[in-house]
């Protein structure tokens, strides 16, 4: 399977289906005789329309581009737990912020699930 695809439902990744018009036998009754099916050429199987006979779809969960959106943050950062996003631990002696270092000050980490980049392979296809 190519990275971005799926197996297509419709064949079961087989990229064939039964042809309708023979319901699969290759043959068509026509009156006394029987006839060699000219949709499938007498094979029972015609290509599947889904996937157009590759038995693989693109994904629809990431579009192929094999990534989806991490669930775990917005945007690759996640609130940093040392401050509770506050940024800074509280107040020294003289009144100034005690800047948080876990975060320098932001109040938000790179998310560990995507690592910053806030996305995550898809769950899907790869
Ligand atoms: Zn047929
Ligand atoms: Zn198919
Ligand atoms: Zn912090
Ligand atoms: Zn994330
Ligand atoms: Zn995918």
């Amino acid at each position: 399977m190519r990275r971005g695809y799926i197996e297509c439902d419709e064949c079961d990744g087989r990229g064939k289906v039964e042809c309708d018009y023979c319901n699969g036998k290759g043959v068509v009754d026509d009156g006394d005789e029987t006839r060699e099916c000219i949709y499938c050429d007498g094979t029972g199987k015609v290509d599947c329309k889904n996937c157009r006979g590759t038995g693989e779809v693109i994904c629809d969960e990431c579009n192929g581009r094999c990534e989806v959106r991490c669930s775990e943050c917005r945007y690759g950062e996640v609130r940093c737990d040392n401050c509770k996003g506050d940024g800074y631990l509280g107040y020294d002696e003289e009144g100034q912020k005690i800047e948080c270092d876990e975060c320098g000050g932001t109040g938000k980490v790179d998310c560990k699930e995507c690592r910053g980049t806030g996305w995550v392979d898809c769950p899907k296809c790869s």
